[in-house]
């Protein structure tokens, strides 16, 4: 199972995320997690990365396209992955389109994870990781808003897009999520 996990920042996609690959057994692919790594590591791409993330916008498409690109060629995507924080915008989309177009290896699925935006903002406002400051909180759900949300229409364009409620305990959300993939697996 190849798919896509889409949803605005405090969203509780990682937790869902996590789950769903162990279940299905697939390569989780977070794009967020490879940054901040890059990050802490101090390489170049890293350095680069981390003058977007902490104000809180979107890295360059080239270099995140690239990170990807890379990625999916690790044997263990051979076995199916969940995309977690890719694509976040139209290039990134189309990108991701002609690598899978090139190997063959067409998407399942898009899953959209969907919470209000208040609820959102106190979520974040909770958690206390480092870009998780009012200020680039509020630029992370703006960047949402004005560059992630155009992909749901582009993969309802595919019918490829499923929505699923994310309000609720953890347990209950995943039950939605499992029946939705359930029917494509
Ligand atoms: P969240 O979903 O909570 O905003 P992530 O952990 O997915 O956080 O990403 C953190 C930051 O990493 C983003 O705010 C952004 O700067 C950068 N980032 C992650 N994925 C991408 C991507 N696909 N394109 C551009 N920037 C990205």
């Amino acid at each position: 199972m190849r798919l896509i996990f889409i949803g605005p920042p405090g969203a509780g996609k990682g937790t869902q995320a996590a789950k769903i690959v162990d279940r299905y057994r697939i390569a989780h692919l977070s794009t967020g997690d490879m940054l901040r790594a890059a990050r802490d590591a101090k390489t170049p791409i890293g350095l680069k990365a981390d003058e977007y993330m902490s104000k809180g916008e979107l890295v360059p498409d080239d270099v995140i396209i690239e990170i990807i690109r890379e990625r999916l060629r690790d044997p263990d995507c051979g076995g199916g992955y969940l995309l977690d924080g890719f694509p976040r915008t139209l290039g990134q989309a189309e990108a991701l389109d002609a690598m899978l177009a090139a190997s063959g290896t067409p998407l399942d699925i898009v899953l959209e994870l969907r919470v209000p935006e208040e609820e959102l903002f106190q979520r974040l406002s909770r958690r206390g990781r480092a870009d998780d400051k009012p200020e680039v909180i509020r630029q992370r759900l703006v960047a949402y808003r004005n560059q992630t949300e155009p992909l749901l229409q582009y993969y309802q364009g595919k019918n490829l897009l499923r929505s699923v409620e994310g309000v609720g305990t953890v347990e209950e959300i995943f039950e939605r999520l499992v029946k939705v993939l359930d029917s494509v697996a």
